[in-house]
């Protein structure tokens, strides 16, 4: 194999560059060109490709986002956008592609690899952490390093107040990020989409808080929760615990930036080495994913058929210690 391509695609994720970085200097190092799409599949089907050099990528490793930009494309999820993208590949003799994004982008990436015959290799990164095959995702990390970093400063209002707070943090349908930053928060009560949402139960919680001596609540809200985000579940609340006083917080798209923590950073060097050897064994259709400490192989269509389930085990520890 002579030419790779690497594009980065959906939500963008802290360690995005790592990764790039990491593709572009272990091709370089085995005599192998690699080239950068702009903007994800969108990018592909407009031919936006360009030579990247190991000095190219100097200087970017520390930076959140990615330095190729991302999109989501609707004509991807098209043949004809698809036999677009293919054109643009055979042009310039790519014999591989290490697609960096989520579950979405790798459905796209399994399709235009059987209908072109061009090698995919797949790196998990999305600050979401829903992906099977790898125990954390790109981005993850530093996404909850940084909703737990402003939960500690919610927590000094909150004290100082004797007020609850409502956080909702990111994640679309899965509720990593609310349970990791909880836990690690210290937090009165976690809504996740994994389990159903018991406002009485919640409001006994916030109840019996208080009755126990504490100062203030902080609730963290996953905003795919079934009860219908933090501002919704505050006003129910407040309901039943008439006295609360309450404000809410949206973490937003502050969880998105930043620069990747050095376990991002880590993982983003041994997976995006990890997709050029995968590529290089003659491998297709394969994500690579930390298990254990191990790198991975696992066909793509797993990554996102058997969703790796939230332990009953954490959620439980979250219950446990917040009395
Ligand atoms: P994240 O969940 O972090 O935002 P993602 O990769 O899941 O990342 P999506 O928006 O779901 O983000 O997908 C990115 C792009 O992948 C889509 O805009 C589309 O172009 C392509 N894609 C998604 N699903 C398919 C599919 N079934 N077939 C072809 N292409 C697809």
């Amino acid at each position: 194999m002579q030419r790779i391509a690497v594009l980065t695609s959906g939500g963008d994720a802290p360690g995005m560059n790592a990764a790039i970085r990491a593709v572009v200097r272990s091709a370089d190092a085995r005599g192998v060109q690699v080239y950068g799409v702009q903007r994800g599949f969108e990018g592909l089907i407009e031919g936006r490709l360009s030579y990247l050099s190991a000095r190219r990528v100097s200087g970017i490793l520390h930076l959140g986002g990615t330095m190729l930009g991302s999109a989501r494309s609707d004509r991807f999820l098209t043949i004809e956008g698809r036999a677009q993208a293919t054109e643009h590949l055979q042009e310039q003799e790519i014999e591989g592609i290490v697609v960096i994004g989520g579950d979405g982008s790798f459905r796209g990436a399994q399709a235009l690899s059987k209908e072109s015959g061009i090698a995919v290799v797949g790196v998990p990164g999305t600050i979401d952490n829903d992906i099977s095959g790898c125990d954390y995702t790109l981005g993850f990390d530093t996404a909850v390093n940084t909703a737990l970093e402003a939960i500690d400063r919610l927590r000094d209002t909150a004290a100082s107040h004797q007020r609850a707070f409502f956080i909702e943090v990111m994640g679309r349908s899965s509720g990593w990020i609310a349970l990791y930053s909880a836990i690690a928060g210290g937090a009165t009560d976690v809504l996740v989409p994994e389990r159903p949402t018991d406002i009485d139960v919640l409001v006994d919680r916030i109840r019996q808080a208080f009755e126990l001596g504490k100062q203030y609540c902080l609730i963290v809200v996953a905003e795919g929760d079934d009860a219908g985000g933090a501002y919704e579940v505050a006003r129910r609340a407040g309901e039943g615990v008439r006295e609360l006083d309450h404000r809410v917080t949206t973490l937003g798209h502050v969880q998105r930036g930043g620069p990747p923590t050095m376990r991002d950073r880590i993982l983003a060097a041994r997976l995006g080495d990890a997709a050029v050897t995968a590529l290089m064994d003659g491998d297709d259709r394969v994500m690579v994913g930390e298990v254990h400490r191990d790198v991975i192989r696992t066909p793509l269509e797993r990554s996102w058929i058997v969703t790796d389930k939230m332990p009953d085990e954490l959620l439980d520890l979250m219950d446990r210690l917040a009395r």
